[in-house]
């Protein structure tokens, strides 16, 4: 059983409760096991096959899922890029691999899920673009209609491109992302339309099992895992889901989490770096990380206790480290992202190059999104393919 619970009064609330935010203090809610409830072994769950699923205990959802096998995304070893950078131990968790190609669709399987449980029949969001695609792609499987709202001219084709073809109602802004959200937030609460941004408590339940992955994957916890941090959801996720595994004896250490955002959108950075109890909003972020283009990041209070409690740090990145990180990433490792997910390790070779970390640490990045999210970024990066006559001299000239 669960509760849900204000992450920063305590009131709580019961589990069918269609609440967003705490009707006392009006901060953010948080699901609450009773985790002494939870009798399930590990060895009996790493009986099952990897997926959001093998996690089921630790998750809400108590009726068939609206599930498309998500999860159970491969861990690499950096070896080139380790090797560069003097860590022997770094490694990619590819999110990119999931069914619509980031990791929303470990929070979607879990929010369209829990929509059919709670009755609810329209659900909704607010996207810089991989949250709308993922949704749409979940809403069509459990057959509900579906409403995206986007920042117009500021979502990368593919991402646009996935929520129009799965049928969402696809609705541009004339604002930012997180004019959008305030938008599609009032827009449900007003009609009884289900909200599924990150500010759903369920959605993070989902998003969690990242970090129960790394550690099943890596055989211990890692030392450190790093995330792109944009509406910062999935820092908080990892560091909950944690948390439990702690509480109920799996693990006894947990990971330094570390927050990478890009310098054009750094409201956590900069709360980190200079103290602050909580964070400043920027009015304008601009960065080509599309993905973490926000400047008031709803999770921010559980992201920056998550960094505090585990002695994690946050550093920004420049869209230059960012896209030279994605082609270092393709070319040396053979993974392809879209430019947010390079992010957390452009902010690896960041901290590594300042002296920031001890070598023998063993670090989980995790890469978030797919290269093909993003291909007009990409192209503008790359030279174009070279066009020639249809000779084999002609060939044979330009090699
Ligand atoms: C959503 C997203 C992020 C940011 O995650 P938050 O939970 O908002 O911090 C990073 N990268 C990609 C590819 C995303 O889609
Ligand atoms: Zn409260």
């Amino acid at each position: 059983m669960y509760r849900l619970v204000c992450v920063h009064c305590g009131a709580e609330y019961p589990p069918d409760a269609i609440v967003y935010n705490c009707e006392k203090c009006g901060h953010l809610l948080a699901v609450k096991y009773d985790l002494d409830k939870i009798t399930i072994t590990r060895k009996e769950l790493n009986q099952r096959p990897i997926s959001v699923w093998r996690y089921k205990e630790f998750l809400p959802v108590r009726i068939e899922p609206v599930t498309l096998q998500e999860g159970g995304t491969p861990l690499y070893h950096l070896k080139k890029i380790g090797e560069e950078l003097g860590l022997p131990n770094l490694y990619a968790k590819h999110e990119g691999m999931n069914p619509s190609g980031s990791f929303k669709d470990r929070g979607m399987t879990l929010g369209v899920s829990m929509a059919k449980q709670l009755g609810k029949n329209i659900v909704a969001c607010a996207s810089t673009g991989n949250t709308s695609a993922s949704m749409a792609v979940y809403a069509a499987k459990a057959g509900m209609p579906s409403v995206v709202l986007l920042p117009a001219g500021h979502v990368a084709l593919g991402k646009v491109a996935q929520a129009l073809m799965h049928g969402a109602k696809v609705i541009s802004i004339r604002g930012n992302f997180d004019r959008a959200l305030e938008m599609v937030h009032e827009l449900c609460v007003s009609h009884g339309i289900y909200l599924l941004n990150s500010i759903n408590p369920y959605r993070l339940e989902g998003q969690k099992t990242i970090g129960f992955e790394a550690v099943d994957q890596l055989g211990c916890v890692p030392d450190r895992i790093v995330l792109p941090v944009g509406n910062a959801g999935n820092i908080s996720a990892v560091y909950k889901g944690l948390c439990e595994w702690r509480d109920v004896g799996f693990i006894d250490t947990l990971p330094m989490m570390t927050a990478i955002q890009a310098e054009g959108a750094m409201p956590v950075v900069n709360a980190i770096k200079g103290n602050l109890p909580e964070v400043v909003v920027e009015q304008n972020p601009e960065t080509v990380a599309s993905a973490i283009r926000i400047g008031a990041p709803v999770n921010a209070e559980k992201a920056l206790r998550a960094i505090h409690e585990t002695k994690g740090t946050a550093e920004s990145v420049t869209d230059a480290e960012i896209l030279a990180m994605q082609r270092d990433l393709a070319r040396y490792e053979g993974i392809g992202v879209e430019p947010a997910s390079a992010a957390s390790v452009a902010g690896i070779r960041k901290l590594a190059e300042q002296g920031m970390l001890d070598p023998r640490e063993k670090i989980v990045c995790v890469v978030t999104g797919h290269l093909l999210k993003d291909p007009e970024t990409v192209i503008k990066q790359c030279a174009p393919p070279i066009e020639i006559d249809p000779t084999i001299e002609a060939l044979l000239s330009v090699l």
